[in-house]
């Protein structure tokens, strides 16, 4: 097929794997990124077996595995560390033929960007608007640059301009709980699996990044209207929320340097279809942003870009290789998006860790039957 100019808003996890993907057909990318840098910040992610599949496919997984860690078992627990379910992680890998990683999401970055010519991502580059003419898409960012190219990949986020220009609400519905995230020492005798407790009301989740650090999530009902409360000793504050909890979640809080917590309203939104019009098309959270209960956003955002870059060309009309893409993403972006909202809200229950305990086993939450269709990515 011809080579193709392709204009991609937003540096993130998604905006950077749609880079690699097409930049590995060929096609000649430009990537407009509104931050004046990109720093390794943020706390940890995990990139589930799908993710990993979909990042072996752009040629990339092994620069990832290398900057993170490699899980071997991702766990259910009770608050005072009961077992109510196991994903045999070790095994999975080798059925799926890929791993599951634990990384800094800074890093992760980072680890893409290795792939992408540094001329090709335009920083303090904020785009206002675009218009559609001759079959061109002009983009406009706030310093009044223009940069035309075939077609425009709204990859900016929760947030997304592009969503707002092409006329989709911005509307999130709030799922009634807040997270907060770190990532401290990791303790000499943390093995390298993944754990997720359940109280009530509240979950505490430890995921080891490297061999040295471990990053650490604490979910809590909170009224929307409590979001904002300020704490004077925001250690203390989570300590007592998860006061009595199993080892070693008090050792990683109270090892935890306060300026390094972060908090996040959790939310998601209602999927909407076509996520694009003409030669204009969403992907990422811009399309299907979803609470972070299955770890699924970003690996959703990198089967995206591989499905994008496999759509291009099956028509002789880019415009309809597009949709074919919003296609064949929709239903199953969807349903990741329902099934991570329906484990929010019963992982948020008063008794949520005694109604799982007591479950049959097929009625486990995250129930390894659950996933399989999650983590079977076919391109
Ligand atoms: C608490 C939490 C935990 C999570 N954990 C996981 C996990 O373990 N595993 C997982 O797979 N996913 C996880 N996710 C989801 C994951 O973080 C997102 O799905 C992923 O980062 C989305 O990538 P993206 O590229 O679509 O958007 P983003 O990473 O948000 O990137 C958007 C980019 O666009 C830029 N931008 C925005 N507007 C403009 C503009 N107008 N012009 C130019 N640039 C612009 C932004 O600066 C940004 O760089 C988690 C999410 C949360 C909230």
């Amino acid at each position: 097929m011809r080579k193709l100019d392709i204009i991609i808003v937003g540096a993130g996890l998604g905006g950077l794997a749609s880079a690699i993907a097409l930049q590995n057909l060929g096609h000649r990318i430009t990537v407009l990124e509104k931050a004046k840098e990109l720093k390794e910040v943020g706390a940890g992610i995990t990139v589930q077996i799908n993710g990993m599949k979909a990042l072996q496919k752009l040629g990339v997984d092994q620069e990832v595995i290398k900057q993170g860690q490699l899980i071997q078992q991702a766990g259910i627990y009770s608050w005072d560390g009961q077992e109510i379910s196991i994903d045999p992680i070790d095994e999975l890998t080798e059925y799926f033929n890929a791993p599951c990683v634990g990384i800094h999401r800074g890093r992760l970055q980072q680890a893409l960007l290795k792939y992408i010519p540094e001329d090709k991502i335009r920083l303090k580059q904020k785009v206002d608007n675009f218009i559609e003419k001759d079959q061109k898409v002009h983009v406009i960012t706030e310093d009044g640059t223009e940069y035309i190219g075939d077609f425009l990949i709204g990859a900016d986020g929760v947030h997304s301009k592009v969503r707002t220009l092409l006329n989709h609400s911005n509307d999130h519905v709030y799922a009634g709980y807040s997270i907060w995230r770190a990532i401290c020492k990791r303790p000499a005798n943390l093995n390298s699996n993944i754990s997720v407790s359940w109280g009530d009301e509240r979950r505490f989740g430890i995921v080891p990044i490297s061999s040295t650090e471990v990053y650490w999530f604490a979910t809590n009902k909170t009224p929307s209207e409590d979001f904002n409360t300020e704490y004077e000793d925001i250690l203390h504050h989570i300590s007592s929320l998860f006061e009595g909890w199993h080892d070693p979640i008090q050792t990683l809080i109270q090892s935890t340097d306060a300026k390094a917590i972060t908090r996040t309203r959790i939310a998601d939104r209602d999927m909407f279809f076509p996520w694009g019009i003409g030669n204009v098309t969403l992907l990422g959270d811009a399309a299907h942003m979803m609470t972070p209960n299955l770890g699924q956003g970003c690996c959703q955002s990198f089967e995206d870009a591989v499905v994008l870059a496999n759509c291009l060309g099956s028509t002789e009309n880019l415009e309809l290789d597009l949709r074919e893409y919003e296609n064949r993403r929709h239903s199953r972006a969807e349903d990741t998006v329902h099934l991570a909202r329906a484990i929010g809200i019963r992982g948020h229950k008063s008794g949520a860790w005694k109604e799982a305990l007591n479950a049959k086993d097929d009625e486990k939450p995250l129930n390894i039957q659950d996933r399989y269709w999650l983590y079977d990515f076919i391109a």
